[in-house]
């Protein structure tokens, strides 16, 4: 960041393990607690084996893997034949309590309401109608293991049915399973197979592929396990955030991105805080022997119950978000009443990528608005994702990755900064190295028509003369307006475009040859730097060094002072009348570089195309005929595809625009040159 320039402070950094970050951590987990949030609960949580914690269906990556489907026969008590179930998993059979049907499946409707006995540990249990048993799956027929499966586990939950587990925390069979106790699930899954071959209950196997959870960080198989946690309930405080978005006091850009982080409020689950790592805010809960349960911050000596001094810290530490939820507030010293949390509480953008919508920024909302009462910021901007030139995702170990520091190394900050914004978009988008370079000429070109401009002194004062002077002020005050109307809706890639334009052909191509045979006149020069002085303001946010450098050279000692700290410029409101002073000899110059043809041209208008483009350098004359004759078939071809409906509704609609522009220069040219 600070290569590329980013005025942060840089002498505030926080951690969140600081200690007075940690106070406040603890802090609000307390306040939760006294607002009767917090509780402890039995859930199905996603269990990394390897980890050995519960991790957030967030951080679970999705992947495909080919395994066996196993299906088995389920005989019924009453002897009347037999119902067949498909599993990936067959060793968690030893913890079925029940087989579920679609209550809408004509093959099971006589089922319904049976037993079955459970293959290998030989034990009866119901078979119970639900619907949310996919017809389609396997035969139909699902079993019910609550205690290993999250759709079973609401379905168990529905009927009432209890939860056996029979998978330890460290992804092995436990106790529960009996002889199996100590295997590994696979070795679990060929005992039951056989132990089905043996007792011809196998109806067949066959190979599947289906898409399993893992962990984002190690990519181990997760294991959905029952396991005591603490959880925060959701609804309450995600109420008030709610209503922040919808009445847009916080707003997400783009807006597809508004109603996906609204929607996730409003479908907010409750939160799984605690984590079984070592490493992390440890939580503030003690246990007594009676096992009352004392939330406090600083430590107590003893039960808030029962007096006991013999008390035990829970071990489990928070998820890592709950820390960074408290971002905006306790970075600035919350829960002290701190000048800073006066003064820079609410800040106003925020930028992130998508990925982490909710996992940090709907928090950050909802907790500012929990003890502060206010937003921490009024916009979130939701930056592109930029993959590799081929599309790939950039990463170190496809080796796709690309250093920042190297780029900058190649093609200074300011290039980098100008690319990037140039790539920005809402969606993602491949590096574009070009773009840079793009950043690179510019500043180059602007750095060489500054050192022609400021080579003999003059004070900055706008006095315009001549019309490329009173059209240069009236184009730069146009893309003023424009740049101001981007930013304001955090669309920085038209923005550059059109500062580069400015700067590139019309400041430096058009104004500056133009006034080059005057630039002797200290009047001329004045004028010159006064619109160099705007320029300079308007690029600033985007290429800060070559600005800053540039502007140093006759702001000395100015009491303007330091570019970066200089205002933004207002609206000049000057010579809006001569904006379009230049597309004549514009078109003119097009033409004669495409065609060598020269175009009538007078007074004003002839000078500056002398001036700018030179014709006497031309090789030869060009054929006014030939290109009259190019110019109306473009035209008549322009024409003929904008009548044509059918391109007009299909193609997108950047494309029929360019049409409609490349046809609007065309007639242009075309009537220039027919005088
Ligand atoms: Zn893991
Ligand atoms: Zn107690």
């Amino acid at each position: 960041f600070r290569r590329l320039g980013a005025s942060m402070d840089y002498g505030r950094e926080r951690f969140t393990m600081d200690d007075a970050y940690i106070e406040a951590v603890m802090r609000f987990f307390v306040h939760l607690w006294e607002r009767g949030w917090l509780y402890r609960a039995n859930r199905l949580v996603n269990w990394c084996p390897f980890h050995e914690t519960s991790i957030s269906d967030l951080e679970v990556e999705h992947v495909d893997v080919d395994d066996a489907l196993t299906y088995a026969r389920y005989p019924f008590v009453d002897g009347s034949g037999s119902l067949t179930i498909a599993t990936v998993r067959p060793a968690t059979i030893l913890a079925d309590v029940a087989v579920a049907v679609n209550p809408d499946d004509e093959r099971y409707r006589d089922a319904i309401g049976k037993e079955v006995i459970v293959p290998f540990v030989e034990r009866r249990v119901p078979v119970i109608a639900d619907e949310r048993v996919e017809l389609g799956f396997g035969s139909g027929a699902l079993k019910v293991t609550p205690g290993h499966d999250a759709v079973d586990f609401a379905i168990g939950a529905d009927h009432g049915l209890p939860t056996p587990t029979l998978i330890g925390a460290d992804g092995r069979m436990n106790e529960t399973a009996g002889e199996l106790a100590g295997l590994t699930q696979q070795e679990g899954d060929e005992r039951v197979v056989a132990w089905l071959k043996v007792h011809d209950q196998l109806e067949k196997r066959e190979s599947y592929r289906h898409s399993v959870g893992a962990c984002s960080r190690c990519h181990t198989r997760i294991e959905p396990l029952i396991s005591l946690q603490w959880w925060c309930a959701m609804e309450q405080p995600a109420r008030p955030a709610i209503q922040a978005l919808r009445e847009r006091r916080v707003r997400y850009h783009p807006e597809s991105q508004q109603r996906f982080a609204l929607r996730s409020l409003e479908e907010i689950p409750d939160w799984n805080i605690s984590r079984q790592l070592w490493w992390g805010h440890q939580q503030p809960l003690w246990y007594c022997p009676d096992g009352h349960v004392t939330c406090v911050w600083p430590p107590p000596d003893a039960c808030r119950e029962c007096g006991s001094a013999e008390l035990e810290r829970d071990p489990d530490v928070l998820d890592t978000w709950f820390s960074s939820a408290l971002w905006p507030f306790a970075t600035l010293g919350w829960p002290e009443q701190t000048p800073e949390l006066g003064r820079y509480y609410p800040g106003n953008v925020n930028v992130t990528g998508r990925d982490i919508i909710r996992l940090w920024e709907n928090r950050m909302i909802w907790t500012g608005l929990e003890v502060m009462g206010e937003i921490p910021f009024t916009d979130v901007i939701i930056h592109s994702t930029i993959l590799a030139a081929d599309g790939r995702r950039m990463s170190k170990s496809l080796g796709t990755g690309l250093d920042p520091l190297d780029v900058i190394a190649k093609y200074g900050a300011d290039a980098t900064r100008y690319g990037l914004l140039k790539m920005s978009s809402t969606q993602d988008v491949r590096f574009a190295e070009g773009a840079i370079e793009e950043g690179r000429k510019l500043a180059n070109k602007l750095w060489n028509v500054s050192r022609l401009l400021l080579s003999k002194r003059a004070e900055p004062v706008s006095r315009p003369q001549s019309l490329e002077e009173r059209w240069i002020l009236a184009r730069i005050d146009a893309v003023r307006a424009e740049v101001e109307e981007a930013w304001a809706q955090f669309d920085f890639s038209p923005s550059v475009q059109v500062l580069y334009r400015l700067i590139f052909d019309d400041f430096c191509d058009w104004y500056a040859e133009a006034i080059k045979p005057r630039l002797g006149e200290s009047e001329v020069r004045a004028t010159a730097l006064a619109a160099l002085e705007r320029l300079l303001l308007l690029l600033h946010p985007v290429m800060p060094h070559v600005t800053e450098e540039i502007w140093s050279q006759f702001h000395v000692d100015s009491p303007l002072g330091r570019l970066i700290v200089a205002e933004w410029p207002e609206a000049a409101g000057t010579h809006a009348a001569d904006l379009h002073a230049f597309d004549r000899v514009q078109e003119a110059a097009a033409i004669f570089r495409r065609s060598g043809v020269v175009v009538e041209l007078e007074d004003d208008e002839l000078r500056i195309f002398a001036a700018v483009v030179r014709p006497e350098r031309a090789k030869t004359n060009g054929n006014a005929e030939a290109e009259l004759a190019r110019l109306r078939v473009e035209v008549e071809r322009g024409e003929r595809m904008l009548a044509n409906e059918k391109f007009v509704a299909n193609a997108k609609p950047d494309v029929v625009e360019a049409e409609r522009e490349k046809l609007a220069r065309y007639r242009r040219e075309l009537d220039a040159l027919s005088g």
